[in-house]
């Protein structure tokens, strides 16, 4: 079975092709990345795929289902999680109420429902409340639980946005530049928790610029370049690409 599969995904807004004839496939028990120079389409992919973008042409198929048009809450609810190259944190709130809400915001609660009537019932948000906890545990940040999450440190945050991604038990998770902004010693940590998140049992679709990142932690790799792929292999094979060496070095 194929996890994800783009096929002939293609992407315009307005005269710019952002994404051109693109087609790829993440298979079971993969950490697949997506890299490739700024400006190359990775973040409108990703966009794509989990129903935040139309496509302009194309299909795109979930667990062999074609998804191609399906409304993001429909994507997730079927099993696909996302983090963001910029943050979407409620500042303001604490880092387990932003867990929490990541429970809240999948298929049968639309947003504006959730602003009037966050938890249904006591027991629905007491529920809420282990898993986010839980999951806090499992990713090593439950002493900030109580901590409002714009003081954290950004490693943290971002720590907090995987975990709320997980509270829609997704098989398959979307990474988009996990590591951008952190010091060395908190990318270190994340690769870890990437790491830790594959073994209990999820796929992932890694966009990452940090090269250490990627071909330390990735199975198989495709390159893309102004929209279109240009190269896909393992990383021994990618580093040793020419193309994929020149798009690098821009020359
Ligand atoms: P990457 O994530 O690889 O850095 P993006 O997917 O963000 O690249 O962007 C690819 C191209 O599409 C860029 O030229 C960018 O300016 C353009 N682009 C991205 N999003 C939009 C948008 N919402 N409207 C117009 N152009 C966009
Ligand atoms: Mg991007």
């Amino acid at each position: 079975m194929s996890v994800l599969r783009l096929e002939h995904v293609t992407k315009r807004f307005g005269g710019l092709v952002a994404v051109n004839d693109l087609s790829f496939e993440v298979k079971e028990r993969q950490i697949h990345a997506l890299i490739g120079p700024n400006g190359s389409g990775k973040s409108t992919s990703i966009n794509m795929i989990n129903g935040s973008f139309p496509v302009t042409s194309g299909k795109i198929y979930f667990n062999d289902k074609d998804i191609t048009g399906w409304k993001m809450h429909k994507i997730a609810a079927a099993g696909m999680g996302r983090t963001y190259q910029n943050l979407k944190l409620f500042r303001s709130m604490t880092a387990l109420e932003n867990v929490m809400i990541g429970g809240q915001l999948h298929a049968k609660m639309n947003f504006a429902r959730f602003l009037i009537d966050p938890f249904k019932t006591k027991r629905e948000e007491e529920e809420l409340r282990e898993k986010a906890m839980e999951i806090m545990r499992f990713i090593g940040i439950e002493q900030y639980a109580d901590r409002t999450v714009g003081n954290l440190p950004y490693g943290r945050q971002k720590m907090t946005e995987l975990a709320r991604t997980l509270m829609i038990d997704p098989t398959l998770i979307l990474l988009d530049e996990p590591a951008a902004g952190l010091n060395p010693n908190e990318r270190a940590e994340f690769v870890a928790i990437i790491k830790k998140v594959y073994e209990s049992g999820k796929d992932i679709l890694l966009i990452e610029h940090n090269m250490d990142i990627i071909m330390n932690i990735s199975h198989v790799i495709t390159v893309i370049n102004h929209g279109a792929k240009i190269a896909e292999g393992t990383p021994t094979e990618i580093q040793n690409d020419p193309e994929v060496i020149r798009a690098y070095l821009g020359d």
